[in-house]
């Protein structure tokens, strides 16, 4: 059991970590480099195995939380117009805001602002850190938890820069006025993705399209600019393509990912984006991380476990599922615009309702 504990990176899955040391009786120290902890008013869609990761960090007040879960997640041919699958087993959509907060509060007082650390030194039984106001402190354990770009992974493990993935996405929020409307939806076709999902309680739409591509592709248009390249969606989208129409603020990102092999070195290791940043199309990285949270917080509090065995047993528990979500994130990214079949781009995930995977 180690007492020490340098978590860097206040994200969401580092918050995540710190929280789960506290219940378990531990108190890391946060070190972050913005100078508040904020988060933006996405959307975040947690699926069961994600939400028991966060009982298992004692996140458990969840019942202010705003949340949706439709009763069903339609997915169209948009060349064509058919409905090509039908799913039940729907993630619940959060608001990113509500895990924040719930992830922040227990664990505030932690949390130290506006710095990164410059160096690390792996003394053997020990890690000394320097930080970039100059303090030097000792730490039993360095978990690098600083996203997609982490400085852990590239100046301490030697680890690689993230890839584009071949695909962007844009991203928006529309007001939902029918709250009868309990379905959500998506449709692929040879241009990208068009769809919605429904947060704060249903009122609002989280718009998102994919469009494959160089990086940047299409990066100048509007939201209806965007609406005019899906010429053929039916069903609901009809409805909130037309909605697209009043042209609301967009948000535009390349996605990347990174492969690591290398996860954890002596009594340094790695989590969340650090470790296993993925194409956000399966909506799972933060849930992974959580997941990666629940473990390491569990290990580096178990007693009589070294803290190279709890780190090394770590990436041991966690790499192999990690890994093969990041690959099947990646694939489906791969069909967008190549393959106009939604069961094609989510095969694992639909079970029923479905033509049979050409
Ligand atoms: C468009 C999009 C949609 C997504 N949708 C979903 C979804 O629906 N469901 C889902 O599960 N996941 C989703 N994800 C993935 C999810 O956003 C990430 O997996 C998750 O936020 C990663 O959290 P993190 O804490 O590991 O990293 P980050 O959120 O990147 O946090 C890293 C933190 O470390 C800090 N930091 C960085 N370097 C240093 C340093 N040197 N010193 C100190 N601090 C440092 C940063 O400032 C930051 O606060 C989506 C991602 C994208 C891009």
């Amino acid at each position: 059991m180690s007492n020490r504990i340098l978590i860097v990176g206040g994200g969401l899955t580092g918050l995540a970590l710190a929280a789960g040391l506290r219940h378990r009786g531990v108190d890391p120290v946060v070190v972050e480099q913005a100078p508040v902890i904020t988060e933006a008013g996405w959307g975040i869609g947690l699926s069961d195995p994600h939400i028991a990761a966060l009982d298992r960090l004692g996140i458990t007040d969840r019942d202010n939380w705003t949340r949706f879960r439709p009763d069903r997640h339609l997915m169209f041919d948009g060349d064509t117009g058919l409905l090509e699958a039908i799913r039940h087993e729907t993630a619940m959509l959060f608001s990113r805001t509500d895990l924040q907060q719930s992830l922040y509060e227990p664990v505030a007082d932690l949390v130290r602002t506006g710095i990164r650390p410059s160096a690390l030194h792996d003394l053997g039984d020990a890690v000394e850190v320097e930080f970039d106001h100059g303090a030097r402190e000792t730490f039993d354990a360095v978990i690098g938890a600083d996203g997609i770009n982490s400085w852990t992974r590239r100046h301490v493990l030697g680890g690689p820069d993230a890839t584009y993935t071949g695909v962007a996405i844009a991203r928006f929020h529309l007001p939902n006025t029918d709250p009868a409307l309990r379905t959500t939806a998506l449709s692929l076709d040879s241009t990208g993705v068009l769809g919605y999902f429904l947060m704060d309680g249903g009122r609002k739409f989280h718009g998102i399209v994919m469009l494959p591509g160089e990086e940047d592709n299409r990066r100048e248009l509007n939201v209806a600019e965007l609406a005019a390249l899906f010429p053929r969606v039916t069903g609901p989208l009809t409805a909130f393509k037309n909605l697209m129409s009043t042209n609301p603020k967009s948000y535009y990102a390349n996605i990347y990912q990174v492969m690591v092999d290398e996860w954890a070195r002596n009594r340094i290791a790695l989590m969340g984006d650090a470790a296993h940043a993925m194409s956000p199309i399966l909506a799972q990285g933060t849930g992974v991380g959580l997941q990666d949270a629940a473990v390491l917080a569990e290990l580096l509090t178990t007693p009589d476990l070294p803290v190279p065995i709890a780190l090394a047993s770590y990436e041991k528990l966690r790499k192999p599922a990690a890994q093969a979500m990041q690959r099947a994130s990646y694939e489906a990214g791969l069909q967008i615009g190549r393959k106009s079949a939604p069961t094609e781009l989510f095969p694992e995930f639909i079970t029923q309702d479905r033509p049979a995977v050409r």
